[in-house]
C-alpha cells in the first residue's frame, strides 16, 4: 500500500489505522502531509471518524443494557428464590399437620 505519494488517494483501512494510531511515526506524517493537500480525504477521514464515534456509542449503549438485562435476571432470581424459602418456611411451620391429615385421608 502506497501512501507517501499526493497524488494517491488514501484507502479507508489506511485511513482508520491513522485514527487508531497504528502505524509507524513516519507513515503518520505522510498521511497529515496528503490530508493537508487533499479536502477529499479529509472528508473521508471525517466520515470515518464520525462512524467511528456512532459505532463505540452504540457499544456502550449495547452494552449497558446486556448489563442492565442481567442485573434484572438476577433481581428476579433473588426474589423467586425469596419467595421460595418463604413458602418453605411456612410450608414447614404451618402444615405438618394439614399432611398428617392428607396422609390419614388418603390411607
Ligand atoms: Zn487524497
Amino acid at each position: 500500500m502506497r501512501i507517501n505519494r499526493s497524488r494517491e488517494h488514501l484507502a479507508d483501512e489506511v485511513l482508520v489505522a491513522y485514527l487508531d494510531g497504528e502505524m509507524s511515526k513516519a507513515r503518520m506524517r505522510a498521511i497529515r502531509a496528503h490530508l493537508n493537500l487533499c479536502w477529499k480525504c479529509r472528508s473521508a477521514l471525517a466520515e470515518l471518524e464520525t462512524a467511528a464515534e456512532d459505532a463505540s456509542r452504540l457499544l456502550a449503549e449495547r452494552s449497558k443494557d446486556e448489563i442492565d438485562r442481567s442485573l434484572q435476571a438476577r433481581e428476579r432470581f433473588l426474589r423467586w428464590r425469596a419467595a421460595f424459602e418463604a413458602d418453605q418456611k411456612f410450608f414447614f411451620k404451618c402444615h405438618p399437620h394439614d399432611w398428617v391429615v392428607a396422609g390419614c385421608v388418603l390411607a
